[in-house]
């Protein structure tokens, strides 16, 4: 079992409700590293880039400006298989569905139409992660 890196924002809605620190503490709690941590405001061109599987899909720009409605915390952390682990302490997207005790089944709740506001990003394999760490990190390179 290998180090890996994975790439966490704390979104929007995140942020506006006050869940920087719980995420940073679930993740200390399991004495992952963090690597790199700042506050980031996202731009069209980095959005795209982060969803580019979700671009040219119907939604999409709901989607752009939920991420862009306020401040996001980027994190860049590390440990063994952290990129599992940290899914399953983010929970599936739909925070109706998200099981109590993940962070989208404790702060996430449906709120009707529009972009699914899930209070967190986590990357989801080595590939992705190393995909979206040079998109917020450019400067980790
Ligand atoms: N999303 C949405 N509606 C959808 C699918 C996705 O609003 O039907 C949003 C949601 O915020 C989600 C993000 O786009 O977290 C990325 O979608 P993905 O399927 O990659 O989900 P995740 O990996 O975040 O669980
Ligand atoms: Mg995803």
């Amino acid at each position: 079992m290998t180090e890996e890196r994975t790439l966490i924002l704390v979104k929007p809605d995140g942020v506006a409700a006050g869940h920087i620190g719980d995420v940073i503490a679930r993740l200390e709690r399991r004495r992952f590293t963090i690597d790199a941590l700042k506050l980031v405001q996202a731009t069209p061109d980095q959005l795209a880039q982060h969803y580019h599987q979700l671009v040219n899909e119907a939604f999409y720009p709901g989607i752009a400006r939920y991420m862009q409605s306020g401040p996001m915390v980027a994190i860049v952390a590390s440990g063994v298989t952290i990129i599992d682990s940290v899914r399953l302490m983010t929970g599936p997207t739909d925070p109706a569905a998200a099981a109590p005790g993940t962070i989208r089944g404790d702060w996430g709740r449906a709120w009707g139409p529009g972009p699914i506001q899930n209070v967190v990003h986590s990357s989801d394999s080595v590939a992705s992660a190393e995909r979206e760490i040079a998109i917020w990190f450019p400067e980790l390179r």
